[in-house]
């Protein structure tokens, strides 16, 4: 097995051992008296190229059957009886309208989409997000992505999609002096704006990459809500600005996806031990930025 597929696998497992454990945790608490508080689950993709549209197509039936999807920046008490589940977006790419959008459709389901603005109309020139050194080119379908252009995002249906800001240009934004920062957050949601006239409250950082002080200029610029890549039960009754996502891929397997979606894979944002475990064995796997170009 290789070692990419050997690190999922063990992923899996941990995830599948921290879902048991808190489902009987759970459980005792029911027969306690008491409930534990519902939780949103943001997940976030990149693109949903042909190949995977029905891999895509039937992770939105397991939604359907198994949770309420709201929007990203949902605040207030969320419903009870199923799992609470938010959908997003990076990087604005053409096969999601293409592919992705018309699934979700289906079941009116919302999502929130995070443009590049000063990529839109063109392949993607930022540095990798992923930090697999492995892959290869010709098999990275992220190579062969357009970001849609203003038309594109204007056609979007506004009632089931969100539009958000993910920085002009893709910068890793802590790596920035204080001023270009700024310029980034602040005038990525005034192009945004202008360009969809929507009102934009959400910020994606791109690769992740934030400190309190970027955080600090998102509220300053006027965003509700921004978004990180660790993955996090997020209590929507809580005013904090900042919120984690949990990475997903069409790609995903049916129990793979189902602990994503539960929120199982939240051991990788906060419980620093089980992370460092990992590292050890199979070396760095925070977010990572190559830094040769697409
Ligand atoms: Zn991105």
């Amino acid at each position: 097995m290789r070692a990419p597929e050997f690190k999922r696998d063990v992923k899996i497992l941990i995830s599948l051992a921290y879902y048991t454990m808190r489902a009987v945790f759970r459980y005792s608490l029911r027969l306690a008296g008491r409930r534990s508080a519902q939780r949103l689950t943001i997940l976030y993709y990149h693109g949903v190229s042909p190949e995977h549209r029905r891999s895509f197509a039937r992770q939105v039936e397991a939604l359907n059957r198994r949770a309420w999807i709201l929007p990203a920046s949902y605040r207030g008490q969320l419903p009870s009886g199923k799992k609470c589940v938010a959908i997003t977006f990076d990087d604005a790419f053409v096969s999601v309208a293409e592919n992705a959008l018309p699934e979700l459709a289906r079941y009116s389901f919302h999502s929130t989409i995070f443009v590049p603005v000063g990529w839109t109309g063109r392949t993607p020139g930022w540095a990798m997000e992923e930090s697999e050194p492995a892959l290869a080119v010709a098999a990275n379908p992220e190579l062969t992505e357009v970001v849609m252009s203003s038309a594109q995002l204007n056609a979007l249906n506004a009632s089931l999609v969100s539009l958000g800001s993910h920085s002009l240009t893709h910068p890793p934004i802590t790596r920035l002096d204080t001023q270009w920062a700024r310029k980034e957050i602040e005038d990525s949601r005034r192009r945004l704006a202008e360009l969809s006239g929507r009102e934009i409250i959400d910020f994606s950082f791109p690769y992740g990459d934030h400190d309190a002080s970027a955080v600090a200029m998102c509220r300053a610029a006027g965003y509700e809500t921004a978004y990180s890549v660790t993955a996090q039960e997020v209590d929507t009754t809580c005013p904090e600005l900042l919120r984690g996502r949990t990475k997903v891929e069409p790609s995903d397997g049916p129990i793979e996806f189902f602990l994503k979606f539960n929120g199982a894979y939240q051991w990788m944002g906060d419980s620093v031990p089980l992370r460092k475990t990992m590292r050890s064995i199979f070396g760095n796997q925070a977010p990572g930025i190559r830094v040769q170009p697409h």
